[in-house]
């Protein structure tokens, strides 16, 4: 029998030396809840990823849970095309360990951009695999319910190399219920999700998200605030007529719509989405390259969600408990009555009274977005997650903080090395990727980005060649 408490192990199974059997190399990239490394393992000299995770940050019994379900689902979809190969799960004292497939190749959109031409043929090939992540998941019993194109990595540099779902944070075990957390990312959230009353059509809803990126460069429904994003969702109508849809072949456009119907019965599944004429392994799409707008208003987009990820990254370590405790104040001075809900009146009077500066418009959006049971009231914990995001970003003190994080030397601005540096420590960007950031960011062209226009980028996205604008939050 181990002597280790169980309380304390989180795999329940002895603590091992991750040294003893891999070779922890260079990092790829940042998560929320620790660092992926490359690695060699020792005995094979085979190269994988190990995803680490820190156990200070897991520190509710559901996030313990979350991982656990993270691993299971992961060893359980394993040897599936397009799922990322499992290879061990391990734990120290500080840190669990996952190690799996390496997939050197980047990120999808990464490599869309980079490679600067685009046809309607490639993008079906790349969209049959994402729709075959969905339907092996589907087959195997899980809900991805994370669908979003940074989430998807190729397997190599190889021009023809597949690609691999990585994540599975938020996916569960379909156990025939109606699932009801609210999680995912603003633009990727079906609307039933926003209902909170869903089930896996959820997954095919987001790939659809992602197809319409991939042949537009803009997320279907989109606004300036998460509440925005959130009705636009709910009662936004899908654009398949302006640029470049005139373009775009008939075939594309029915998948699109098929799979962003808004009716989760009537949505096409992912096993039927395969059989669509434009995904099918003979499809006839077109090879023609799809307008070079198309991919400039993709890269604006991967860009500003770069830097925004980051810095959103850096403003949740800052956030404390205090910050939550805050929250729940606040919630507790607008609810007068003491009745552990708050009505939209409350709300009107209550953000008034608090100094917020939301228009009419902006509380309504608000409501609809927290107000899911639609009894016209919210609960305290419908509040703070409707209000959470808003919140940090609002707070002048968390914007300040995040930006001081940016300007090392606090000359006030924060310059093209400083940002460098911070991306280079959160391993985001090369050379390109910063100076788009300037260019897009750095609105008076003066080579430095001022807290101004810091703020300004948190806040509202950058504007594209429509004067629209496009912003992420991602929504965990
Ligand atoms: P998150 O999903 O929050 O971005 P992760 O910890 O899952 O965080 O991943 C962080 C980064 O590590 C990813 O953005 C990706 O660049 C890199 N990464 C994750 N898994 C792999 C993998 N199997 N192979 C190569 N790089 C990976």
């Amino acid at each position: 029998m181990s002597s280790i408490p169980e309380h304390d192990t989180i795999l329940n199974k002895p603590y091992v030396d991750i040294t003893s059997i891999y070779h922890l190399e260079k990092e790829l990239g940042r998560g929320q809840f620790g660092i992926t490394y490359l690695c060699t393992e020792i005995s094979t000299g085979l190269k994988y990823a190990c995803k680490s995770i820190s156990k200070l940050k897991l520190k509710r019994k559901k996030d313990i849970e979350d991982v656990r379900r993270e691993i299971l689902i992961m060893q359980h979809l394993s040897g599936q095309p397009n799922i990322v190969e499992f290879k061990g799960a391990y734990e120290d004292k500080n840190k669990l360990y996952l190690v799996m497939e390496l997939c050197s190749g980047g990120e999808l959109f990464d490599r869309i951009v980079s490679k600067g031409h685009f046809s309607e043929k490639e993008a079906a090939v790349i969209f049959r695999q994402i729709v075959n992540v969905v339907h092996v998941c589907h087959f195997m019993g899980v809900m991805h319910r994370d669908l979003k194109p940074e989430n998807f990595l190729l397997v190599s540099k190889d021009e023809h190399s597949p690609l691999k779902i990585t994540d599975f944070g938020l996916s569960v075990f379909i156990e025939g219920k109606v699932y009801r957390e609210l999680v995912g990312s603003a633009y990727y959230l079906a609307p039933e999700v926003l209902e909170r009353n869903y089930g896996k059509e959820i997954d095919v809803w987001s790939a659809g998200v992602i197809l319409y990126i991939l042949l537009s460069g803009v997320p279907p429904f989109w606004a300036e605030t998460e509440a925005g994003i959130f009705y636009q969702v709910k009662n936004g109508k899908l654009d398949l007529s302006t640029h470049p849809w005139p373009s775009i072949s008939a075939g594309a456009k029915d998948l699109i719509a098929k799979m962003l119907e808004r009716n989760p019965k009537a949505r096409i599944s992912a096993a039927e989405a395969l059989e669509h004429p434009w995904l099918k392994e003979d499809s006839d799409a077109s090879e023609k390259p799809i307008d070079s707008a198309v991919l400039i208003r993709m890269k604006q987009f991967r860009t500003m969600n770069k830097l925004k990820k980051l810095a959103l990254m850096v403003m949740a370590e800052n956030l404390s408990d205090e910050e939550i405790k805050g929250l729940k104040e606040m919630f507790n001075n607008i609810d007068t009555d003491r009745s552990g809900t708050i009505t939209i009146d409350e709300l009107k009077h209550g953000l008034a009274r608090l100094g917020s500066k939301l228009t009419e418009l902006e509380i309504k959006q608000l409501m609809d977005a927290a107000d899911v049971d639609k009894n016209g009231t919210i609960d305290y914990m419908e509040f703070i997650s409707a209000t959470m995001h808003r919140h940090r970003l609002d707070k002048e003190e968390n914007m300040y903080k995040t930006f001081q994080f940016f300007d090392k030397d606090g000359s006030g601005y924060i310059t093209r090395d400083e940002l460098k540096q911070a991306m280079t420590e959160y391993r985001m960007g090369d050379d390109a990727t910063i100076d788009e950031i300037l260019d897009d960011v750095d609105t008076d062209k003066d080579g430095n980005i001022n807290y101004e226009e810091f703020v300004a980028m948190m806040k509202k996205g950058t504007p594209d060649s429509d004067g629209r604008k496009n912003e992420l939050f991602v929504y965990k």
